[in-house]
C-alpha cells in the first residue's frame, strides 16, 4: 500500500486522516465495494478523491448537486487532480467536448448528474468506458425508504452493470439499517465493507419547543433571533410558509439580512440568495428542504425548524448543517400538532395518481407514517435528544456532557409556560404509579395491570394481590388499556422495566422521577396529557377508540400482547449482553409486527419491516425461539 498520508499531505495539504477515512480508502484501493456512512462534514469526498489520485484511471462520481459541480471540479483541479463534469447546465457543445475527452481515455474524476443516465446516447457511450472506481455520493437518494428519494437514482444499479460492475463506493450522511440494506441491494454491491462512523455531533445543542398556536411560534422565533445575532437557517415545510416567514422576519428584525430559498423561485434568485447568505454577516436563510445539500458554510450557528420534517433522517441532515466548525450551535424545533397534520396530508398524497402497485403504495405510506411518528416522538421526548438520535442511527456512543434542553433542564423547553395536565390525568398517573410501587418491583406490566383492573385469577389470588388497596382501582379500564398506559409511563421515564432474574420476565418499577410524581412533588410530564384518550371515556372501556401513541398497543389482542411482552424481554436480554440500548436491537414497532405476524422461520422474519438480513442473522434465532416458546409453555 502506498504511503497514503504522504499523498494526503502533498495533494490536499491536509495533516492527517480523520478517523475511518483511512480504512475506507484502503478498502477502495484493494477494489472492495464500500458503503460509507459518515455525518455531514466528516470528509466523505476524500474517500474517492484520494484513491483516484493514487491509483490513476477514471473515477465516475455520481452526485445530485449540479449547482456545486463546477466548484467541486475547480477545487480538484486546484489540488492538481484532473476533473471534469457533465450535467444539464452545460451547452450541447460543452457536453460533446467532455464526451470527446472521455473517449480519448481521460483519467481523473468525472462528476456526473444522475439525470444524464436517462439519455440513451450517454448510456451507449458509457459501455466503452472502463472506470476504475464508481462513486455514488448522497447514496441514500437511491432508496425509496430514504427521505430524499430521487427517481434518477433508481437506474444506478443498471448503470453499474453497464460499466462492467467496477469497484463501487456509495456514500451518505444518513442511512438507517433499512436504507443501508436497500442501497447495497439496489447497487448489487458485492460483500461490501460497511463503514459507519460517529453520528455524535457533540457541539450541537438540540431543543424542542411545543407550542399550541402558530402565533406563539412566530413570537418565539422572533425572540430567539433577536437574542441570537449569528447566522443560521430557518426551515419551513412549504414554499408559502417560507415566503410568509421571510416577510415576517424582515419586518421584525430591522436591518438583519433575511433571504428566502425554495424550489419555486427562479434559478437566478435562488443562486443570488444562497450566495448572500454565505457571505453576509448575521444572515438568516428561510428555506424549504431544497436548501442546504452540499452547502459548505462552517459557521452556521443555528438551524431552527419552524415546521418539523417528516423523518428523523431529514431532521438530522438539516440540523446537522449547523456548527460544522465544531463550535457550539443550536438545533431548535418549534413543534405544533398542526405540523403533524401537514405531513399526514403529504403522506396521503403519496402516489395519488396511482403509478405504483397498491401494495407498494401502501407500504410506502406505512413507512412514511411510522417515520413521522418517530419524528414527533423526538420532538416530545423526555429522553436526551442527542442520545435518541444516536440510538436511532445505530450509533453505540453513550452521550456525555450533553447540551440538549432535556439534559440541561430535565424537561423539554416549554414555550407558553407549563403545560397543565387535566386533573383526571394527574390522578390516573398517580394511581398507576402507586400500583407499581405497591407491587414493589416483583411483577411485570401484565400483573400490575391485572391488579389495577381487579382481575381475580390464579396469580392475583395466589399472591393475595386481591387484598391490596390498589386492587380494582382502575376497574373501569380494560387490562389491555392499562398495559398501554403503563408503557406510556415507561416511555416518559416515570417507570422502567428490568429483568433481574434474567428469565425474560421483566418487572416494572418506579424511577426517581416516578416516585416524585407519585408523591405529588412533581407534575407528570406534558406528553402524558393524552393518556386518557378523548374518545375513549372510562365509562365505555370496551369500545376503545384509540388515539395518540398507544394506538398500536390498543390494537393487540391479549395473546399478541403476551408475545410482544416476551419479545421485549428477549430484546432486553440481547441489548444487555451487547451493551446496546434496546432501540438498537429493534424498535417496539417491529416487535409488535413480529408479535402480530408470528413468523415461523428466518425467511418470513426477514420480510418484517425493521428486520433486515443483518438483524435476522444477529438476533433471528432468539426471536424465533421466543415466539415458539409460546407453545411449550
Ligand atoms: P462530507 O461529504 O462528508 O460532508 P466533505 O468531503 O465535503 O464532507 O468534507 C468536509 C470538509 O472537511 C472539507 O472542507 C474537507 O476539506 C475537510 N476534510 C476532509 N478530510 C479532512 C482531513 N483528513 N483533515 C482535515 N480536513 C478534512
Ligand atoms: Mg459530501
Amino acid at each position: 500500500m502506498p504511503d497514503l498520508r504522504e499523498h494526503l499531505q502533498e495533494l490536499f495539504g491536509l495533516d492527517d486522516f480523520r478517523p475511518s477515512q483511512l480504512g475506507v480508502i484502503e478498502d477502495v484501493l484493494v477494489a472492495k465495494d464500500v458503503l460509507c456512512v459518515m455525518p455531514t462534514g466528516a470528509g466523505k469526498s476524500l474517500c474517492y478523491q484520494l484513491p483516484t489520485a493514487v491509483q490513476g484511471g477514471l473515477t465516475i462520481v455520481v452526485s445530485p448537486l449540479i449547482s456545486l459541480m463546477a466548484d467541486q471540479v475547480q477545487q480538484m483541479r486546484d489540488e492538481g487532480l484532473p476533473a471534469i463534469f457533465l450535467n444539464s447546465s452545460q451547452t450541447a457543445a460543452q457536453q460533446r467536448e467532455v464526451m470527446d475527452e472521455l473517449r480519448q481515455g481521460f483519467e481523473g474524476l468525472l462528476y456526473v448528474a444522475p439525470e444524464r443516465f436517462s439519455s440513451g446516447n450517454f448510456l451507449a457511450n458509457l459501455e466503452s468506458l472502463k472506470p476504475k472506481l464508481f462513486a455514488i455520493d448522497e447514496a441514500h437518494c437511491i432508496s425509496q425508504w430514504g427521505h430524499d428519494f430521487r427517481p434518477e437514482y433508481s437506474q444506478l444499479g443498471d448503470v453499474r452493470l453497464k460499466l462492467g460492475s467496477p469497484p463501487t463506493i456509495a456514500l451518505t450522511a444518513t442511512a438507517t439499517d433499512d436504507v443501508r440494506a436497500d442501497i447495497i441491494h439496489r447497487l448489487a454491491l458485492r460483500e461490501p465493507s460497511v463503514v459507519v462512523t460517529g453520528f455524535d455531533r457533540t457541539n450541537l445543542a438540540y431543543e424542542s419547543h411545543r407550542v399550541a398556536k402558530v402565533a406563539e411560534k412566530d413570537r418565539l422565533l422572533i425572540d430567539t433571533l433577536k437574542k441570537d445575532l449569528s447566522s443560521g437557517i430557518v426551515y419551513c415545510s412549504t414554499r408559502k410558509a417560507v415566503d410568509e416567514i421571510t416577510t415576517m422576519l424582515s419586518e421584525n428584525l430591522g436591518d438583519r439580512p433575511v433571504f428566502a430559498y425554495h424550489a419555486g423561485m427562479d434559478q437566478a434568485a435562488r443562486a443570488s440568495n444562497q450566495e448572500r447568505f454565505m457571505t453576509a454577516p448575521r444572515s438568516i436563510a428561510v428555506a424549504t428542504n431544497a436548501f442546504g445539500m452540499g452547502i459548505n458554510k462552517p459557521d452556521i450557528r443555528f438551524v431552527i425548524h419552524y415546521n418539523i420534517p417528516g423523518t428523523l433522517e431529514a431532521y438530522y441532515q438539516e440540523a446537522g448543517r449547523a456548527g460544522r466548525d465544531g463550535q457550539l450551535a443550536r438545533c431548535i424545533i418549534l413543534f405544533s400538532f398542526q405540523d403533524k397534520f401537514t405531513h399526514e396530508f403529504f403522506i396521503s398524497k403519496i402516489d395519488s395518481d396511482g403509478n405504483l402497485e397498491h401494495d407498494v403504495r401502501e407500504k410506502l405510506k406505512k413507512r412514511a407514517s411510522d417515520k413521522l411518528e418517530l419524528m414527533i416522538k423526538y420532538a416530545q421526548t423526555h429522553r436526551c435528544r442527542r442520545q435518541m438520535i444516536l440510538d436511532y442511527f445505530g450509533d453505540e456512543a453513550e452521550v456525555t456532557n450533553c447540551q440538549c434542553d432535556i439534559c440541561r433542564h430535565g424537561e423539554p423547553a416549554s414555550a407558553g409556560g407549563e403545560t397543565v395536565l387535566p386533573d383526571e390525568v394527574v390522578t390516573l398517573v398517580r394511581q398507576l404509579l402507586s400500583a407499581v410501587a405497591r407491587l414493589r418491583g416483583r411483577f411485570g406490566v401484565g400483573v400490575v395491570a391485572e391488579v389495577l383492573a381487579g382481575a381475580r385469577n390464579d396469580k392475583t389470588t395466589r399472591w393475595q394481590l386481591d387484598e391490596l388497596t390498589v386492587f380494582g382501582l382502575l376497574k373501569q379500564h380494560s387490562i389491555k388499556r392499562i398495559i398501554a398506559m403503563l408503557h406510556r409511563l415507561i416511555e416518559s421515564g416515570l417507570a422502567r422495566q428490568r429483568d433481574p432474574e434474567r428469565n425474560f420476565r421483566p418487572i416494572i418499577e418506579l424511577t426517581a422521577a416516578g416516585v416524585a410524581v407519585m408523591k405529588g412533588e412533581q407534575n407528570p410530564p406534558a406528553p402524558l396529557a393524552d393518556l386518557l384518550p378523548r374518545n375513549a371515556a372510562p365509562s365505555r372501556p370496551r369500545s376503545e377508540k384509540r388515539s395518540g401513541d398507544d394506538l398500536a398497543d390498543a390494537h393487540l389482542d391479549p395473546e399478541t400482547l403476551a408475545r410482544f411482552e416476551r419479545l421485549r424481554s428477549v430484546r432486553l436480554d440481547l441489548a444487555r449482553t451487547r451493551q446496546l440500548p434496546p432501540y438498537c436491537i429493534c424498535h417496539d414497532r417491529t416487535l409488535k409486527l413480529i408479535a402480530q405476524y408470528v413468523p415461523r422461520d428466518v425467511e418470513t422474519l426477514e420480510q418484517i419491516k425493521g428486520m433486515g438480513p443483518h438483524k435476522v442473522k444477529m438476533y433471528g434465532e432468539q426471536i424465533l425461539q421466543a415466539l415458539n416458546g409460546e407453545t411449550s409453555e
